[in-house]
C-alpha cells in the first residue's frame, strides 16, 4: 500500500462527486497526495441527475435546471471550464400557471417564490379571492415572532400572509420544490431565507422588495442569458457529472460496486466491504450516499449516529417525459403548471420543457414532463410505464385539453429520492454532527443534510473537503 492518505467516497451523485473533486483539487493545492476511491452502487455516475438524448430531444429523468441566487453549481461548471454551456430560461415564454378551481390561473407578476413585490399584478389576478390578497398585505404589519420557536412552513406561511396564500401558492410552488408537506416541513431548514426576511426586515414583503432593489443592478435578461431564475447545460444536467468525472483517473472511480457495511480497524482505518465481495481500508470516509444508506452502513459502528440518520424521512418522486409534434398541442402558456393538492389530481406539476429551456427538442417538436408522486401520492409510483403514461396523459387531457398521443413516453421512478427537512431537523443535525466527533475521518454530505437543491449539495462536497484538510488529518 502506498504512504498516500486513502480517502473513500461512497456514493457518486453531485455530491459525492463534487466532495471528490473538490478533496483533489485542495489536497493537490496543499501539497498533499491522496489515494482516493469513490464507490458507486449503479454502473453510472450521477445519482438522481439523469440526462438521456432520444431522437433529438434531451430528456432529464431528475432534476431538469438549478437556483441560479445559490452560486456554487454555476461556479463549479466555471472551474470544469463549461461556463459557456450554462444556460438560462427562455425568458420569452416566461410564465407560471396554477390550478385553482379546476381552471388555470398565471402566478401574478412580481410573486417572488410566494411572497408578492408587485401590487397591481396582485390586485388584478383571478388566483386568489379579495380577502387572500389583502390578507397577504397584511404580511407588511404583521410583528415577526419573538418567541423562536420552531415552525412548520404551514404555520409560517398561514400566521404572514393567510391560508388561501398557503393553499394555493406556498404549498405546490415552495413545498412542491421538496414534494413535501407544508405541515411537517420545516421552515428554518427547508427555506431558511424566509426565516431570515422576517428576522431582518420584519415583513416577507419588505425583505423581497429590499432583495429586489438590489438585483435591479444585474443585467436585464435576454436571449440566452444567464441572468434568470434557473439555470441548465446545454446538453443536459448530465453534463455537468460528464465533466466532473473526466477529472478523475480511471481507477479513482468504481462503479457498480457498493459499500455494503463499514467497520472501524483499530489503526484508526474504516474498513469498507464492498457488493463485489472485495473489501477497502481507507483512514478517511465521506459517506455521499442517501441518508438511510449511511444509516444502515453506519448500524454496526454506531448504532445512535444510524438511528439519527434513518429517521431523516425521503418520499418518492416519479417523473414522465412526453414527446409531441408542436402542430398535435393545443396552445401552452408559460413554463408549465403546478397543482395544489387540494385540487385533487394525480400529477403535482407540468413543465413544458421545450418551452422553458432552449434546445431541448428538434425544431417543430415539444417535450412536456409530469411530476409525479412526493408525499401525498407515494403509491403512484409503483405503476407501471404504460400505466403512469396513460395516467399523465389523462391529466393533461384534463387540465389543459391536450389529446394528441405522444411519440413516444419516458418514464423515470425515483423512490425514496428527496429527503425532507421536517421540524426537529436542525437539532437532529446538531446530535449528528456531535456523533461525528467521536469517528474522526469520517464525514457525511449529502442533500438530506442541509438543503437538497444541487447547488446546495455542490456546496456541502466542497464544505466537507475543506473540513477534511483542516482537521489536518490530510
Ligand atoms: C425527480 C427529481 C427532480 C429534482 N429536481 C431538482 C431540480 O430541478 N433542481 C435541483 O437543484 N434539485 C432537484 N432535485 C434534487 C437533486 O437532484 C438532489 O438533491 C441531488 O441530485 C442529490 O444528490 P446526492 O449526490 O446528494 O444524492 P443522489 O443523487 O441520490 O446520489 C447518491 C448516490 O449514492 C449511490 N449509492 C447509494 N447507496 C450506495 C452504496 N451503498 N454504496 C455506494 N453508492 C451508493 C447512489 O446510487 C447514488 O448514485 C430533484 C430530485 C429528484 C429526485
Amino acid at each position: 500500500m502506498s504512504g498516500k492518505r486513502r480517502v473513500a467516497v461512497a456514493g457518486a451523485g453531485v455530491s459525492g462527486l463534487a466532495c471528490a473533486y473538490f478533496l483533489k483539487q485542495k489536497a493537490a493545492a496543499a501539497g498533499t497526495e491522496i489515494e482516493l476511491r469513490v464507490f458507486e452502487k449503479e454502473n453510472r455516475l450521477g445519482g438522481t441527475i439523469l440526462t438521456e438524448e432520444r431522437e433529438g430531444f434531451v430528456i432529464e429523468g431528475g432534476p431538469d435546471c438549478f437556483l441560479s441566487e445559490k452560486p456554487w453549481a454555476r461556479e463549479l461548471a466555471q472551474k470544469l471550464g463549461m461556463a459557456d454551456r450554462v444556460e438560462g430560461t427562455n425568458e420569452a415564454n416566461k410564465g407560471t400557471f396554477i390550478l385553482s378551481g379546476g381552471r388555470l390561473h398565471q402566478l401574478p407578476e412580481g410573486i417572488y417564490l410566494m411572497v408578492p413585490t408587485m401590487i397591481r399584478p396582485l390586485l388584478r389576478s383571478s388566483l386568489l379571492s379579495w380577502p387572500a390578497k389583502l390578507r397577504m398585505g397584511l404580511d407588511l404589519f404583521i410583528p415577526p415572532r419573538a418567541d423562536g420557536r420552531e415552525e412548520t412552513l404551514a404555520e409560517f406561511v398561514t400566521r404572514r400572509l393567510g391560508r388561501e396564500a398557503l393553499e394555493k401558492i406556498a404549498e405546490p410552488l415552495v413545498a412542491g420544490v421538496h414534494a413535501g408537506i407544508p405541515e411537517t416541513m420545516s421552515l428554518r431548514a427547508s427555506f431558511p431565507r424566509f426565516q431570515k426576511l422576517e428576522d431582518e426586515h420584519g415583513s416577507l414583503i419588505r425583505g423581497m422588495l429590499a432583495a429586489r432593489a438590489g438585483r435591479r443592478k444585474t443585467p436585464a435578461p435576454g436571449a440566452n442569458s444567464t441572468h434568470t431564475m434557473f439555470l441548465t447545460v446545454r446538453e443536459g444536467l448530465g453534463g455537468l457529472i460528464a465533466e466532473l468525472s473526466k477529472t478523475f483517473a480511471a481507477e479513482e472511480i468504481v462503479t457498480g460496486d457498493s459499500v455494503t457495511a463499514v467497520r472501524a480497524s483499530g489503526a484508526g482505518e474504516y474498513l469498507l466491504t464492498l457488493s463485489s465481495g472485495k473489501s477497502h481500508s481507507a483512514q478517511t470516509l465521506v459517506l455521499a450516499s442517501p441518508s438511510y444508506v449511511s444509516a444502515r452502513l453506519l448500524s454496526e459502528l454506531d448504532p445512535d449516529l444510524a438511528r439519527e440518520l434513518e429517521a431523516i424521512p425521503y418520499v418518492s418522486t416519479a417523473t414522465v417525459s412526453l414527446a409531441f409534434r408542436e402542430q398535435d398541442l393545443p396552445r401552452l402558456q408559460g413554463f408549465g403548471l403546478v397543482v395544489p393538492r387540494t385540487e385533487g389530481r394525480r400529477i403535482m406539476a407540468a413543465t413544458w420543457t421545450s418551452r422553458k429551456f432552449y434546445n431541448r427538442s428538434p425544431q417543430g417538436f415539444s417535450l412536456i414532463r409530469c411530476f409525479i408522486g412526493g408525499a401525498n401520492h407515494p403509491e403512484l409510483i409503483e405503476m407501471d410505464d404504460e400505466a403512469m403514461t396513460r395516467m399523465a396523459l389523462e391529466e393533461l387531457h384534463h387540465i389543459v385539453l391536450l389529446h394528441a398521443d405522444p411519440l413516444f413516453a419516458r418514464v423515470f421512478r425515483w423512490p425514496r429520492s428527496m429527503p425532507q427537512t421536517v421540524v426537529g431537523h436542525e437539532s437532529r443535525m446538531t446530535r449528528i454532527q456531535e456523533r461525528l466527533k467521536s469517528h474522526p475521518g469520517l464525514f457525511l454530505t449529502g442533500g438530506a443534510y442541509y438543503g437538497l437543491g444541487i447547488p446546495d449539495c455542490v456546496h456541502q462536497g466542497e464544505l466537507v473537503a475543506e473540513q477534511i484538510i483542516e482537521s489536518g488529518i490530510i
